[in-house]
């Protein structure tokens, strides 16, 4: 069967919260569309000397909010209405935390995998200078995605700014440090999943000291995510998978020996004292908080029963279909949903962008504290409209942010 159209997907969840706030239909049908969208066909010369033709996106789906903000991706797969989806989440991650931007994404067609590090630098700057006539630190602002990273930006940000003759650091987020990037970028994400797990869990009557924790996934998010529930939040971390498979032990585990043992051996599997175990056994494991971190489209229907996690906290973008959203519901599982859940990485994107603005820097305790601040806050807000109107958390998010998007397009009005 063929994967469903996540433009398709991404609109039909406007319509429905749309409908549900009474919002007007010309603000839905503003909602469902990008406001711009941007196509570039490109040469790059490969090492050997030959040339090639690659194609990219740039897609902003709305700035009424603020400016523009969403990653950039290489990889194959990568086509227009995937773009447009994604730039829409944004809109939506970035209103329910409330920073002040709108979404935008962009991505290359590309196989990353298969080209050498000059290869990518000369495809990354032509890319930056094709895409430069609609980002800038005012109106759009690139940060890392799948298989982009702080070197890809700082060639972005370089490229820009030799355009303009001068350093902007604020034209993309996720940078070294070096050159204006964030104390606390890397973990963000996973330490966004920390607080909004905490808040639910305190909801839940739940003690996160001593907790039993399952991870799908130990890459960025998964890895610093069962670090920070181990070693701050107090958690037991009884499993833990990357793409080969699973390990449990049911007295827990301690996150840091796992990454030790997946860098010397290349996965998690074979991990002294734990039990290997399929991926999915680590999602229907007796536990109380879930974290899938790795893909989408892992919690469906025909899981959805099996899954005994109190709380799921999704540090992946779209890991559970609409089909599951409803059987966990009804369970009385409680789902915090991505655009709420994996928004620490935006949020310190964020604080990166403001830092470089004012060429001036915060100390991580800062970053942590803001961060949390946001987080908490923004948990409250969903779990308020969930609960008022008796809906799951996913439902409250985009309520949130249907909500303030649309009341942001009300005040502008309609040019000219
Ligand atoms: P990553 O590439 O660093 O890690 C992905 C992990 O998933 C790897 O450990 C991989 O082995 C594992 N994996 C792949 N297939 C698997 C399978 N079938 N079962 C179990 N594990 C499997 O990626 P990441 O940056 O950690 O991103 C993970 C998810 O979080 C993505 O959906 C991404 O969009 C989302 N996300 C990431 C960030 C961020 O700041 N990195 C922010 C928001 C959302």
């Amino acid at each position: 069967m063929a994967a469903p159209n996540p433009y398709v997907s991404a609109q039909k969840h406007v319509d429905r919260v749309g409908k549900m706030l009474g919002l007007d239909e010309s603000v839905i049908e503003l909602l469902k569309k990008p406001r711009r969208e941007l196509g570039v066909n490109f040469p790059v010369r490969m090492d050997d000397g030959s040339m090639r033709i690659f194609t990219g996106y740039r897609v902003q789906h709305s700035s009424v909010r603020g400016p523009c903000k969403g990653g950039i991706r290489y990889h194959p797969n990568v086509s227009l209405d995937e773009v447009r989806a994604l730039a829409m989440w944004m809109t939506w991650k970035c209103a329910v935390v409330g920073i002040p931007y709108g979404g935008a994404k962009g991505g290359v067609i590309c196989s990353p995998k298969e080209m050498s590090k000059g290869e990518l630098e000369r495809l990354t700057r032509r890319f930056t200078s094709e895409i430069s006539i609609i980002i800038g630190p005012h109106e759009d602002i690139p940060a890392p995605d799948v298989y982009t990273d702080s070197q890809t930006m700082a060639w972005i940000m370089d490229t820009y700014s030799m355009s303009v003759g001068h350093s902007v650091p604020g034209v993309v987020t996720g940078k070294p440090i070096e050159i204006g990037g964030s104390a606390g970028r890397e973990e963000a994400t996973s330490r966004g999943v920390m607080y909004v797990a905490e808040e639910a869990a305190r909801r839940k009557g739940l003690k996160m000291a001593g907790a039993t924790v399952a991870v799908q996934g130990f890459g960025n998010v998964g890895w610093h995510a069962a670090r920070l529930l181990h070693g701050e939040a107090g958690c037991k971390i009884i499993a833990v998978s990357d793409s080969s498979g699973g390990i449990y032990n049911a007295q827990g585990m301690e996150p840091e020996k796992i990454m030790q043992h997946k860098k010397k051996t290349g996965s998690v599997k074979g991990f002294k004292g734990a039990k290997d175990i399929s991926n999915e056994e680590v999602l229907e494991l007796q536990c109380d908080l879930l974290v899938p971190a790795a893909l989408e489209n892992v919690i469906t229907k025909e899981n959805a029963p099996k899954i005994k996690a109190k709380i799921i906290v999704e540090g992946a973008n779209g890991p559970t279909t609409p089909e599951a959203d409803e059987i966990l519901f009804k369970k009385g599982i409680m789902l915090i949903p991505d655009i709420l859940a994996n928004a620490g990485g935006v949020t310190v994107s964020y604080f990166e962008w403001v830092q470089d603005l004012q060429f001036f820097f915060w100390t991580n305790d800062q970053i942590k504290e803001r961060l949390k601040e946001i987080m908490t806050k923004a948990f409250e807000r969903v779990f308020e409209h969930a609960n008022g109107s008796k809906v799951d958390m996913r439902t409250g998010a985009y309520m949130v942010a249907l909500k303030d998007v649309a009341r942001a397009f009300e005040l502008r009005g309609v040019f000219p």
